[in-house]
């Protein structure tokens, strides 16, 4: 059951998560339109892919070496006679046998020649004329793949659903497919809000402030596999305000930057609420972030205040989520709580938050009560991995986030860390 709070307050990092995590796993699947397959990185199945034929599709040699019975090497040295050569690619004909005492020079990618039940490498072999000696033995179905032993036909590889990868290409190019079908990207509109922000080819004055959110969010939301729908920057006013949110309703997500803290000016909670915003949660125990809002407007529930046309409408409402306006808090909480929203919108799962563990190179002191994902340097590889805060002015400083490579996870029950420890961090 998804909660449906109208007003609902702040909770803990790992409730917002689950929230949104509930929310994600109610969103249907979208259209499908067809894609050349290298377009399809990124993008996720809309249809499954099934094998077109064995896999392998004849009992593949995995070595360089000589097809064999593996009985008649049980002892070594063993001598064989040589009796033929298959190379990857080569149709194996009836000539082509193996019958007790024989052995057939074999290549990585060749088919077994039949009678053969193994392959031994030719490392361990010498070969003089027409005899090979064999000096070390194998088990029956050493060094090869048997027909149909990675798929059979019919079987499906991948399911709907499915992120492509390059992992994922590859397995959709060996079944002969070069278009395929995936789900549709879902559009993100993004509002960046504030009187004192300026679209970046203007010239700002004294006190006002280039916006930089709206890219970063864009960048982002790319990157998440959504496309994003850039909208003009809403002014701290309301009708302005009300009719941009509208605007932005009418994509399948929209993400709101700025105006959701406690000044007399933030007015987006206000406005959402004029439109019947349901919220889940409006503030998370996180630094920085904390005031995130996440809710969802429903379609003609009173008024007709919000008049969606038809065919971009969706029966469940459209998902938004209201996010603080600085600069750093605005791109760690969509990381946090955005990102699965779009993985979801795309037709896939939402992926799972991965943190890696790196030893910290000096003494941190902080305040209980709030996880945070403080902007690091993370250094050094395998076990000498290392990571230190970034020095920041807090989550207005850019400069410090593009500096840092990582965030360094601070649980909200610690109120210092000693260097050496082991401490999360989240990559970005
Ligand atoms: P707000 O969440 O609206 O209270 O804004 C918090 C801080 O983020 C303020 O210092 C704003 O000037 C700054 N800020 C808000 N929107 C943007 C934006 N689009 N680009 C850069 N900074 C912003
Ligand atoms: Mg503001």
């Amino acid at each position: 059951m998804v909660p449906a709070s109208h007003s609902a307050g702040v909770v803990s990092f790992e409730e917002a998560r689950h929230i949104v995590a509930q929310h994600a796993a109610r969103i249907l699947a979208r259209e499908a339109e067809s894609v050349d397959l290298l377009s399809a990185s990124g993008r996720v199945l809309a249809e499954p892919i099934l094998a077109d034929r064995d896999f392998p599709p004849f009992p593949r040699a995995t070595r360089d070496g000589y097809a064999l019975r593996a009985q008649d090497i049980a002892q070594v040295p063993a001598q064989l006679a040589l009796v033929g050569e298959v190379k990857a690619g080569a149709v194996p004909d009836g000539s082509c046998k193996v019958k007790p005492g024989e052995a057939v020079s074999i290549m990585t990618g060749a088919p077994l020649p039949s009678g053969a039940d193994a392959v031994v490498m030719v490392e361990y072999t010498t070969q003089s004329g027409s005899t090979v000696e064999i000096k070390r033995s194998v088990k029956s179905g050493e060094n090869y793949v048997p027909r149909g032993a990675e798929a059979r036909q019919g079987q499906m590889l991948l399911d709907r659903g499915t992120r492509v990868d390059h992992a994922a290409i590859a397995l959709v190019a060996s079944v002969g497919k070069s278009t395929l079908q995936v789900f549709r990207k879902p559009r993100i509109a993004v509002l960046a809000t504030g009187d004192e922000v300026v679209e970046i080819d203007h010239d700002p004055g004294p006190s006002q402030i280039r916006n930089s959110n709206t890219y970063s969010l864009a960048a982002q939301v790319q990157n998440a596999g959504g496309e994003p729908v850039l909208l003009p920057i809403a002014p701290d006013e309301r009708v302005r305000l009300r009719s941009l949110i509208e605007e932005g309703l009418k994509s399948d997500l929209l993400l709101l930057a700025g105006g959701v803290s406690m000044g007399k000016y933030d007015l987006v909670e206000q406005v959402l609420g004029e439109l019947q915003a349901e919220f889940y949660f409006t503030g998370a125990q996180i630094q920085p972030g904390r005031p995130v809002v996440f809710g969802r407007c429903m379609r003609g529930r009173t008024e007709p205040a919000l008049s969606l046309p038809k065919e971009v409408s969706d029966p469940h409402g459209k998902y938004f989520f209201g996010l603080p306006g600085n600069p750093v808090s605005t791109m760690v909480t969509f990381e946090l709580f955005v990102r699965p929203m779009i993985q979801a919108l795309s037709g896939g799962a939402p992926q799972p938050l991965v943190f890696l563990k790196a030893r910290l190179k000096s003494d941190i002191r902080t305040k209980t009560g709030l996880k945070r994902f403080l902007p690091a340097v993370l250094s050094g590889e395998f076990e000498n991995t290392e990571v230190e805060l970034a020095r920041w002015q807090g989550s207005g400083d850019i400069a410090a986030l593009a500096g840092a490579n990582c965030y360094l996870v601070i649980p909200p029950d610690r109120e210092q860390i000693g260097a050496g420890e082991s401490v999360s961090v989240m990559m970005r």
